[in-house]
């Protein structure tokens, strides 16, 4: 499925940023909404069920049809869907861990890989082998309203780029203050930026700063020496 525009509602939000600039993987773009949450307490991009709900309907990841049916079973189930929706944002942590790993070269500790397991085999009897041309392909039960369901297929694709060769190309971006992840899809593996638009320009207007600044401070310096 592929990703769509983000529903009005969500599209002035924060983790609207998150569709500007896919990882490459959806299960990338996921870990990159808790950059609001890893920057302050409080600043959780995905806050409720519903928001992550919203998110994976603009993500592409969820129909229409069952997002709606998703929404609805939060609704009933309030209580369920704060669990789930808990249960999400701990996933996303602990992959976002792991690829972080991978992308300095460690291995991802057996806690997090343990996270990871545990949300797979518990949103397995969800997951549907439909038949195209001479092979299958994983997808999900897309009729399902078990608030499980929405996180399938982010567990899909996280467990797709893991078993990956694509695994050895995700990386961090550069800029020290973001944790955003993506594949590096270049041919010469050069990719620094989650997005050239945002960390990428910064990068080169603080350069920019450091070497208008570098010769006044020389300047300065040599004034120094002489008094
Ligand atoms: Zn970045």
């Amino acid at each position: 499925m592929q990703p769509q525009t983000a529903p009005k509602r969500i599209q002035t939000r924060p983790c609207a940023e998150t569709f500007r600039c896919p990882g490459g993987a959806l299960c990338l773009d996921f870990c990159n909404t808790g950059q609001g949450a890893r920057d302050r307490p409080g600043g959780e991009w995905l806050a409720t069920y519903g928001e992550l709900v919203d998110w994976l309907e603009a993500a592409g990841a969820l129909g229409a049809e069952q997002a709606k049916r998703l929404q609805r079973a939060a609704l009933a189930a309030p209580e369920a869907a704060a669990r789930t929706w808990r249960r999400a944002i701990d996933l996303r942590e602990a992959l976002q861990r792991v690829f972080e790993a991978r992308a300095r070269g460690s291995a991802p500790s057996g806690d997090d890989i343990a996270r990871f397991e545990s949300e797979y085999a518990r949103g397995a009897a969800l997951a549907r082998l439909s038949w195209a041309g001479e092979h299958g392909e994983w997808t999900h039960d897309a009729a399902s309203s078990d608030l499980v369901a929405a996180l399938r297929p982010v567990v899909q694709s996280a467990a797709e780029l893991l078993t990956s060769e694509r695994l050895s190309r995700t990386r961090r971006c550069g800029s020290p203050t973001c944790s955003w992840l993506f594949v590096d899809e270049t041919r010469n593996g050069s990719r620094r930026w989650c997005e050239m638009a945002s960390c990428g320009n910064l990068h080169k207007v603080r350069r920019h700063r450091e070497r208008k600044s570098a010769p006044a401070a020389r300047r300065k310096g040599a004034r120094a020496d002489r008094t």
